[in-house]
């Protein structure tokens, strides 16, 4: 079956369920059991079964098994959120002493939290290049453990050579972690391209209404226990009604997928024949840094994507444009429906690199808007961002 169809199957079983087509919502702390002998097992066990609600839950099961497909990994584990998942995938995975390599375009709190909670336990980070490529391995310690990859990075979109850097890594042992929220697990096979583990922001597309704070952890068998017995001593677990939002999301995840790449593609195109936009930070255009990674290695592009203005707007212009806008709202976060804009400036974010560009940087998502009310609004935008 293809993976469309997968999707829509993976993780529900209405025969056990009087037929309905979608699985109930458990909400559960405690788990009872009627005699010694099955709460003895159920100890012998504890990274696996119904045990605690802290644990798992049926619906949390049924989404992690959602997630597998979607991902094509052997498990996944829900969390919290989507920094939960990476703070606890790369918990699991190091003790003090060790040394990570991070991509300097990493999700600035991933940053925050390697720069913060991981130095004071001891774990060395150093930042490269996401354009490293193979390059990768003149970064190896003796005693690397992790290479984090986000692929394309947050807000400026570098693609990374990602089988390159896994070759590099799987000589030396040193596990290779992608943050995957751009791509949704769909559009990119992070295990087919020598990944162990695939981290998404579930509350991102998966989720797809702005609604939901999911995290989720796609891995091996032979990674499961490691990654959920940490995971679960640290108190993390997701909430049963945001695992059955998002295991519904996952039914309809290729279809809105194909809206927001399809709008997204039409914007960027109409913003590459403005004046005044220097740079389309998006993927599938040659602008972007790894253009020809993202066509070798990805299926599709999602909504999200960078502009950057021509060095002579000011801060007060771009405020003019943004502060009119009707249909781009500036907020954190994206992958729901609506679109939204939101201005940034990744000077002061970097470690092993430059920020060369001098313009004004604006991050757009897009959303299942009318294409052509969307571009009415920005050509709105631009007349105010001109009148300077
Ligand atoms: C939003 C986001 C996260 C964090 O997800 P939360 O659910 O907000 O914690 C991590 N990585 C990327 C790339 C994101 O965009």
């Amino acid at each position: 079956m293809k993976k469309n169809t997968q999707l829509l199957h993976a993780g529900r079983n209405p025969a056990e369920n009087y037929g309905i087509v979608n699985p109930p919502v458990y909400h559960a702390s405690t788990v009872t059991f009627p005699t010694v002998e099955a709460l003895k097992k159920a100890d012998s066990e504890p990274t696996e079964g119904i045990f605690y609600g802290r644990m798992g839950t049926p619906t949390s099961y049924d989404f992690e098994k959602a997630v597998a497909a979607l991902e094509g990994s052997e498990r996944a584990i829900a969390v919290q959120s989507g920094l939960a998942a990476i703070t606890g995938a790369i918990l699991a995975l190091v003790k003090s002493g060790d040394h990570i390599l991070v991509t300097d375009s990493v999700y600035f709190p991933t940053k925050k939290f390697c720069n913060t909670v991981l130095k004071n336990f001891g774990v060395e980070v150093t930042y490269f290049d996401p354009m490293i490529g193979a390059g990768i391995k003149e970064l190896f310690q003796d005693n690397t453990k992790i290479v984090f990859t986000e692929s394309p990075g947050s807000l400026t979109f570098e693609v990374q050579d990602i089988p390159a850097i896994s070759k590099a890594a799987h000589e030396r042992d040193i596990l290779v972690m992608i943050d995957n929220t751009w791509a949704a697990g769909y559009y990119f096979n992070a295990f087919e391209h020598g990944c162990d583990i695939s981290i998404q922001a579930a509350t991102k597309y998966i989720g797809g209404h702005s609604d939901v704070m999911l995290g989720t952890i796609a891995l091996s068998n032979a990674l499961y226990k490691t990654v959920k017995t940490a995971v679960y001593g640290l108190g993390y677990c997701a909430a049963p009604d945001d695992c059955y939002l998002a295991q519904r999301g996952i039914r309809t995840l290729p279809a809105r997928l194909k809206v927001h790449e399809e709008n997204a593609i039409a914007l960027a195109k109409w913003l590459q024949q403005r004046p005044e936009v220097t740079k389309i930070l998006h993927p599938a255009f040659e602008d972007c840094p790894g253009h020809e990674i993202w066509k070798r290695d990805f299926t599709g592009a999602c909504g999200l994507f960078s502009i950057v203005l021509d060095e002579k707007y000011s801060a007060e212009d771009v405020a003019r444009l943004l502060d009119g806008l009707t249909l781009f709202p500036m907020g954190y976060s994206w992958g729901g429906y609506e679109s939204l804009m939101t201005p940034f400036n990744p000077q002061g974010a970097r470690q092993a690199t430059k920020w060369q560009e001098k313009g004004p940087c604006l991050r757009i998502h897009t959303g299942q808007e009318n294409i052509e009310d969307l571009i009415a609004d920005l050509e709105a935008g631009f007349i105010r961002l001109n009148q300077g």
